[in-house]
């Protein structure tokens, strides 16, 4: 695929010009020293010179005087609550003279470009889709947002302390499923596209022809992000190992520091477990049927027919932990690690998925 070289000023094209074919633009934002992605209308909504210092434990946006605007990892959000919303009504029951009437909510319909999504996420959305699109069940709602989605990557040169990604082979350079991907340099970002739509899109923008210096700047930087990772899960393929040590100590000793908070299954962008609940009317005329996010660090997570599976913190840590790295294996083809850290850095005790895989090998 030919390079450009889309200037820093031309980024306001990128947004008017998705605007205008009916796309909701979202991109990151910095709020209350986080990055967040919001739909965003004019390119200075972008967190301009703005870095990101992460590690197990903590996360903190600080200005830096950089002239980028991509110069950071990832905040707390991935894609995913954009395609799984953490929290939707599904159907409504409403009492009727001659019994009950089912009424199905709305899909969303207005299409959704994000602008800023990391190799990780990309990685994790391949997995979601196969979730919740794959198989004779589709999800209609993941579906709907799913659909017409425009991605517009951008490869990391700035990893935080908490990333991983180059051991699981997810990141920091988004190989697939993008429609656009940009690798920002001080004054712009070099552009290909992934997709007919990113080719369309390109046609439309103020580009640059990209000179060699350019290119080999911009491939220097992904390179230099890989290389400067200093946290790594052991091996792509842990499930024999995990699976014959289930009765390890350190289930016990993590179990006793975490909190089971669910923070890290929260801004885990391949988790995808939910509850369904009802939220029945006061005068008891309708109920609503809802899903929202769940978490196996939950007590209810565990609770079936009447029994508590998991008990224990270090149970749940121990079913969580196996899940991702082990029995995903059997039901997907691989991990459910992108290595994007957040459960890293958003633990609020720090504990760190790549130092208690490591210990659990040994
Ligand atoms: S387990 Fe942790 S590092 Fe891996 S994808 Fe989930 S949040 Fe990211
Ligand atoms: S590992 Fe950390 S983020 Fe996850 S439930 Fe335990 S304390 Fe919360």
């Amino acid at each position: 695929m030919p390079k450009h070289f889309l200037p820093h000023s031309a980024l306001q094209s990128l947004i008017d010009v998705l605007a205008g074919q009916g796309y909701a633009v979202i991109a990151p934002q910095a709020r209350n020293g986080s990055i967040v992605y919001e739909e965003a209308r004019q390119a200075d909504e972008l967190p301009w010179g703005v870095s990101l210092n992460q590690a197990a434990g903590s996360s903190r946006t600080h200005q830096d005087g950089h002239s980028r605007c991509f110069a950071w990892a990832n905040g707390p959000q991935a894609l995913k609550p954009l395609v799984f919303a953490p929290s939707e009504p599904l159907w409504r029951i409403a009492r009727t003279e001659s019994g009950f009437a089912v009424e199905v909510d709305e899909m969303p319909k207005r299409p959704l470009a994000v602008i800023g999504v990391r190799a990780c996420d990309l990685a994790a959305l391949a997995i979601q889709d196969r979730h919740f699109l794959g198989g004779p069940h589709p999800d209609p709602h993941y579906g709907a947002r799913r659909e017409d989605m425009l991605l517009v990557a951008v490869n990391c040169t700035h990893p935080a302390s908490t990333c991983f990604c180059a051991s699981t082979g997810d990141g920091p350079e988004a190989r697939s499923g993008f429609d656009l991907a940009l690798t920002e340099l001080d004054d712009g970002f070099i552009a290909q596209a992934g997709s007919p739509a990113g080719e369309r899109l390109l046609a439309a923008l103020p580009l640059q022809e990209a000179q060699s210096e350019k290119i080999e700047a911009a491939a220097a930087g992904v390179r230099r992000a890989a290389e400067s990772q200093t946290r790594a899960i052991p091996g792509t393929n842990l499930r024999d190992a995990l699976m014959a040590r289930l009765d390890h100590g350190r289930w016990q000793e993590v179990g006793e520091r975490c909190l089971a908070c669910g923070n890290c299954t929260m801004v885990c962008p391949t988790c995808f477990c939910h509850a369904e609940v009802e939220q029945p009317g006061l005068d008891g005329s309708d109920s609503l049927h809802i899903r929202e996010w769940d978490s196996c660090f939950g007590e209810r997570h565990g609770y079936i027919h009447g029994k508590q599976l998991r008990p224990e913190i270090s149970q749940r840590y121990r079913q969580w932990l196996t899940h991702k790295l082990a029995s995903w294996h059997d039901q997907f083809g691989r991990s459910g690690c992108v290595g994007c850290g957040r459960c890293i850095a958003w633990c609020p005790v720090g504990i760190d998925i790549t130092e208690e895989a490591t210990a659990l090998l040994k």
